[in-house]
């Protein structure tokens, strides 16, 4: 049996929370309106931070390019301003996430289209996975919450897929920011190689009969792809933060984590710490958090990945 989701006052009593822990971090406001903007030109808002790196190193310093959900807030829970809002309609492009990322936002994303401001999908250029084909061991048919069904949003986790959205959204900033930057496109595309080449350097040390996963929702599944990591469980067995893990689900996690010998569970924004807390005090499980849906301070998508594969390895070796 599945809960219904978490009401609106408990949403916002955990977001609450976490900001206050992200206060005490100093990382409020390392992500949001100040650090948004760069360059001048054309006006790119893109949704989130991994994407919005990702254009970034597209354009350079030719194009100004905007980040709306701020560093630390849960895109799949974020709900846009009046004046978020109005940045959408002022863009020259926009840039969304999508596969149902952005879910409280789809509104907003909507009615700027239907007012005539050009939007680039980026998860239309990759090939989405789905939940089905890596379904948890005993896992029900889970409510995804939103409009994205099965397919996982989270596939800027994956850096040839982010070199594939570089490539695909090139001509988009042709046709409706005048810029020409098919080269630098490419050129982002194959360094991803190297990312690649240097992430798999990192996880080389880590036995493969140790690369298990426990998460805090259904996010790492690209990574762990691309990887050869395996994901056995996650805190909340869904794609987005937006559903409540029932207990026999809390029961299967700490079921799985003992089985597994899973040393870590790996949580992230959105993930209910209580519940954190209850599985790793019954398994023994270490709690390590990661950066998946942000970027790292230098703003910089390969550090972003860099940190977290460092931080996933940590987690998977640490005694
Ligand atoms: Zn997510």
């Amino acid at each position: 049996m599945r809960l219904s989701s978490p009401s609106r006052s408990a949403r916002l009593a955990a977001a609450t929370a976490l900001l206050a822990i992200a206060g005490m971090l100093g990382l409020v406001g390392c992500g949001g309106d100040t650090a948004a903007s760069a360059g001048t030109g054309p006006r790119i808002v893109v949704t989130t931070a991994p994407l919005g790196a990702l254009v970034r190193d597209v354009v350079g310093d030719r194009a100004q390019v905007d980040v709306l959900i701020p560093a630390n807030l849960d895109p799949h829970d974020f709900q846009p301003s009046a004046k978020d809002a109005q940045r959408l309609a002022d863009a020259d492009l926009v840039v969304v996430s999508g596969a149902g990322l952005e879910g409280g936002m789809q509104q907003s994303i909507d009615q700027a289209r239907q007012d005539g401001t050009p939007v680039f999908d980026a998860s239309a250029h990759v090939r989405l996975r789905t939940l089905d084909e890596h379904d948890h061991e005993g896992e029900e048919e889970g409510d995804h919450g939103h409009d994205h069904g099965a397919e996982d949003p989270h596939y800027w986790l994956d850096p040839v897929l982010m070199g594939d959205v570089a490539v695909a959204l090139a001509p988009a900033l042709k046709e409706h920011a005048g810029l020409d930057v098919t080269a630098r496109a490419r050129a982002v595309r194959a360094r991803m190689g190297d990312l690649v080449a240097q992430m798999d350097g990192m996880i080389a040390a880590v036995p493969q009969a140790d690369r298990v996963l426990v998460t805090g929702h259904d996010s790492l599944g690209y990574l762990a792809d691309r990887f050869h990591l395996t994901v056995v469980g996650a805190v909340i067995p869904s794609l987005s933060t937006q559903a409540e893990p029932s207990a026999a689900q809390v029961a299967d996690v700490v079921a799985t984590i003992r089985r597994t010998h899973a040393p870590a569970i790996f949580t992230e924004v959105g993930t209910p710490k209580a519940v954190v807390d209850a599985i790793a005090s019954d398994s023994g499980a270490r709690v390590v958090s990661l950066n998946t849906h942000a970027v790292a301070a230098d703003g910089s998508y390969a550090t972003t990945m860099r940190e977290l594969m460092k931080a996933i390895v940590t987690g998977l070796t640490a005694r």
